[in-house]
């Protein structure tokens, strides 16, 4: 089923999420504070906007409203990551995926109400871990 998707933060790790989504057919509109990063996924998505995602008129205008699920991978800044993930979900966005760059940062995003936070590094490292753990029984 097709999914509305908005992807604020078009970093390497925001951008993938954004390329990957639209490639498996979702609706995905990407927004970035950065035009050269909105360029980037100009075709890689529904829609691309230059926005801040911590003004709440941008999102408004932007109907982020009538989107089902929202990713936020907006790691350094973490005023803007927190601010951010507030008015989405004040919003009325019903699944709000956050990106956290460590416990920290999760725990606040968790207490403002992230439906869930990621940490894509650890995520990575654990299943490449296991990857290594799964190949023993193939040379073995
Ligand atoms: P990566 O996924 O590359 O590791 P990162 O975790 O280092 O990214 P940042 O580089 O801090 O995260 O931010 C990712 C993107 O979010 C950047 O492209 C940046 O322009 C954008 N961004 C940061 N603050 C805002 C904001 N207030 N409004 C819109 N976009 C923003």
């Amino acid at each position: 089923m097709k999914k509305q998707v908005v992807v604020i933060g078009l970093g390497r790790f925001g951008s993938s999420v954004c390329r990957e989504l639209y490639a498996l057919g979702h609706e995905v509109l990407a927004i970035d504070q950065d035009v050269e990063k909105v360029d980037a996924v100009n075709d890689f998505s529904s829609q691309a906007s230059v926005a801040n995602a911590t003004d709440e008129k941008d999102l408004k205008s932007l109907g982020v409203r009538n989107f089902q699920h929202a990713i936020i991978a907006i790691g350094d800044d973490l005023q803007a990551s927190v601010l951010c993930t507030l008015m989405v979900k004040d919003l009325g966005v019903e699944k709000v995926w956050v990106k956290a760059r460590d416990l920290q940062h999760q725990k606040i995003l968790e207490k403002v109400g992230a439906d869930r936070v990621i940490q894509p590094e650890n995520e990575m490292g654990i299943r490449v871990a296991h990857h290594v753990d799964s190949e023993k029984i193939v040379d073995y």
